[in-house]
């Protein structure tokens, strides 16, 4: 089975397990796992801050965030597509009492700087107070511009606000771009990493800020039930996925751009690519349930809608990309759309 529905879908690759079996463990809710500490300082050293906090899941480490950035009352300015506004359950306002200011996304997918800066509220009762800006790269599998987090991350400090950076695929951008991890992540007072997509291992995020940060952030975490106990195994993973996987998705990259490329001349969908691991498919309303169909009946898994994301990962092997334009080749011949 090909799985483009996420990069998400991975599994840990025979050498990655190997490493997780042999990883020296502790209770690390009480500061004494070796391999967790080891990987929260490699992945801070990498990324230029000061302190890394590993968390079981993105959602938790974005939450972790802004409880630790915002009290209740407050409010954060965020994309309306974006994943931590809209795809994390309403944490924020469920369990932080923290409201969110969405903003619509311009076409390449940032937040017009202006429209940052009006939405930030004044000094006054009626206002909920505008604490945090939280930007995310990739966004829909766009690179933000260069010189865009500087611009937009100037203002929030400007008026006094915090920022924040989900960078749940942020080594895709760093890859795609060829600038460093530490450059990317410049001018956020906390990131947010994602080690279970395009990455491969099974569990793993880690927020990164500076000590006093982390330190409140490792509050919240406890009791956001996030405080796990010989989870070594699982930094293991992601160690792993740090040393041999952020490289190699180059390649993905590259079966993304063949996978556009491929497809692109087809009457009927219209095909936007990206400089990282996503395409996007416009495909017809009448044709989503039976072109769902048609692709499994053939190995691959997708999930078809009118705006159609495949995503390429690690388990997408070259010999898969021809296979995938065929597939969808041959729907929309035989369709004859
Ligand atoms: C996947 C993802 C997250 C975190 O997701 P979890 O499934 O909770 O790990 C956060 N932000 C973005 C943009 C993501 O794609």
């Amino acid at each position: 089975m090909i799985d483009l529905r996420s990069d998400t879908v991975t599994r840990p690759t025979p050498a990655m397990r190997e490493a997780m079996s042999r990883a020296a463990v502790g209770d690390d809710v009480w500061g004494d796992d070796p391999t967790v500490a080891a990987f929260e300082a490699a992945v801070a050293r990498r990324a230029g801050k000061a302190a890394g906090l590993f968390f079981p899941s993105g959602t938790q480490s974005n939450l972790a965030a802004l409880l630790t950035h915002c009290q209740r009352g407050d409010e954060f300015i965020a994309g309306q597509h974006s994943h931590i506004y809209r795809d994390e359950g309403g944490g924020a306002a469920a369990l932080g009492g923290i409201q969110a200011q969405p903003l619509e996304h311009a076409l390449d997918g940032t937040l017009p700087v202006d429209k940052v800066q009006a939405a930030i509220k004044g000094e006054d009762i009626h206002h909920a107070r505008t604490r945090l800006l939280a930007l995310e790269n990739t966004f829909r599998g766009k690179v933000l511009p260069e010189g865009y987090a500087e611009r937009a991350t100037a203002v929030a400090r400007a008026h006094g606000l915090a920022t924040h950076l989900d960078g749940a695929r942020l080594f895709n951008a760093a890859v795609a771009s060829g600038r460093p991890l530490a450059v990317l992540c410049q001018g956020f007072d906390s990131v947010s990493l994602c080690f279970s997509k395009g990455l491969g291992a099974p569990v793993g995020s880690v927020l990164l800020g500076d000590e006093a940060f982390i330190a409140r952030a490792r509050r919240w975490r406890k009791t956001l039930g996030g405080g796990m106990r010989q989870v070594g195994i699982l930094a293991a993973g992601c160690d792993h996925a740090l040393e041999h996987h952020v490289e190699r998705l180059a390649e993905d990259h590259d079966h993304a751009r063949q996978l556009a490329e491929g497809l692109a001349d087809i009457a009927g969908i219209e095909v936007q690519a990206c400089e990282t691991n996503m395409v996007f498919l416009g495909v017809p309303e009448a044709d989503c349930a039976a072109l769902q169909e048609c692709l499994a009946a053939r190995g691959i898994q997708a999930a078809v809608g009118v705006t159609t994301r495949l995503v390429l990962h690690l388990d997408v092997t070259d010999d898969d990309v021809p296979r995938i334009v065929a597939a969808l080749r041959d729907y929309f011949d035989r369709s004859g759309v």
